[in-house]
């Protein structure tokens, strides 16, 4: 099944393009984890220190803190390099996307990788910093020609979220999904476990992937060009 899903992905370093220290274990953790075990390496670009997160207990520099717990979390699921940006937390969305395209490009050309992940362009929670980071890493991945894959929840999941919590997460209707893996999540809790300050009271979270059980969700936002000729 690795194997095949490894053919059916056909890429083997992909540029996963994040807005905040915790997107790359709490969103994208199980994923990156799954990829390293396929022998798929992984760069992470991340756009801002998370300063203005409300959760936790508050320190003197919060993004100092965070960009620690991020490089902590990014060994654990074996990301290959880190750059870590400092656009500010919370007003991504009002930064020049070529701005940020310019950022993506110059990542995607040092890891030498042959696609993009991306969380799906709702954002997933709705953050307006999330569909930036998205919407930033599609415009370079359409000037170089790469493919743009997608995490994404299957609308089960987050219908259920919204009517719990005062959620406004957005998924798809499972029919639209490419790709529904498989997930040993043990490295991406030892990730989440690194973000201490993020994670040690996290109800959304802990409820979001029980939900999601041994299963993650990914979608073609720009599919491989053989994929396209087979489709
Ligand atoms: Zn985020």
């Amino acid at each position: 099944m690795t194997a095949d899903l490894a053919e059916r992905l056909g890429f083997r370093s992909v540029l996963a393009v994040c807005a905040h220290p915790d997107d790359e274990s709490f969103g994208l953790g199980a994923v990156i984890s799954t990829f390293g075990e396929l022998g798929i390496e992984t760069t992470l670009l991340c756009f801002t220190r998370g300063e203005a997160s409300t959760l936790g207990t508050k320190t003197d520099d919060l993004a100092d803190h965070r960009a620690k717990e991020l490089e902590a979390a990014a060994a654990v699921l074996g990301v290959r390099s880190l750059r870590l940006l400092s656009y500010p937390d919370g007003h991504l969305s009002e930064i020049d996307i070529e701005e940020l395209s310019a950022e993506v490009e110059h990542a995607a050309e040092a890891g030498s990788v042959d696609c993009v992940l991306v969380f799906d362009e709702s954002g997933i929670t709705g953050h307006p910093d999330h569909q930036k980071a998205t919407a930033a890493a599609r415009a370079t991945a359409a000037r170089l020609d790469l493919p743009v894959l997608a995490w994404t929840l299957p609308s089960t999941v987050t219908d259920a979220l919204n009517s719990e919590f005062a959620a406004a997460f957005v998924g798809r209707d499972p029919s639209a999904i490419d790709f529904t893996i498989h997930v040993d999540r043990t490295m991406q809790h030892e990730a989440i476990g690194r973000h201490a300050s993020q994670s040690n009271d996290n109800p959304v979270l802990r409820r979001r992937l029980a939900l999601q059980g041994s299963s993650e969700s990914l979608i073609w936002l720009s599919a491989p060009r053989v994929s396209r000729r087979d489709s």
